[in-house]
């Protein structure tokens, strides 16, 4: 089994580049099925969804466009906790098919955050495709539509996801090992 060493911690592969290349190609396959004769609009989670956002694009034969959005994190007055708001969105989704990218639903509050804020606009409709889903995690009930994988409760990097800001640039998917 291939192993990387990101900062300080030993990871071990847990997806192979071809095993990814070959749900992503699956998905699109999905995508372009059920969204033909729509125009999409894709919104691309960053930073950790630029790998896989990329390579469903490259996989798209039907008319769309695709944006990109951060989330980031703010200190609500109304609750105790951190609270997620989408940043930089410029194109109008009213009634316009919106697909979101995500690179990994863990807990889902981000995600439902997003779509709250995106259902706002009007939409004519609006998905999630995720990469990864941890799903003993999910906390919030958010609708995903397209799901790459899902995954244990164990951290994962590479493949645009990060530990401490490294390991993005892995094209396997890494799991954390044990001590
Ligand atoms: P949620 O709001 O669903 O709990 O968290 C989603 C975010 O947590 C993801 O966008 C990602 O940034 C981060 N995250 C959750 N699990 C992992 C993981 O195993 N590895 C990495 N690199 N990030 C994770």
């Amino acid at each position: 089994m291939k192993e990387v060493k990101v900062h300080d911690r030993h990871f071990v592969q847990y997806l192979g580049a071809s095993q990814i290349q070959n749900r992503v190609e699956e998905i699109a396959a999905q995508i372009n099925e059920e969204y033909e004769g729509k125009d999409i609009l894709f919104i691309g989670v960053l930073n950790g969804a630029f790998m896989f956002a990329s390579d469903l694009l490259q996989n798209i034969n039907i008319p769309c466009e695709i944006t990109f959005v951060k989330m980031a994190s703010y200190q609500s007055t109304q609750t105790t906790g951190n609270v997620e708001q989408l940043l930089g969105l410029r194109e109008s989704i009213e009634g316009r098919h919106v697909v979101i990218i995500e690179d990994i639903v863990d807990t889902g509050l981000t995600m439902s955050r997003a779509l709250a804020d995106l259902s706002k606009q009007n939409p004519a409709s609006l998905a999630v495709a995720t990469l990864l889903f941890k799903k003993e995690c999910l906390k919030e009930n958010v609708p995903l539509k397209y799901i790459g994988f899902e995954i244990p409760d164990r951290f994962v990097v590479g493949y645009g996801l990060d530990y401490d800001a490294q390991g993005r640039n892995l094209r396997d998917i890494y799991q954390l090992k044990d001590d």
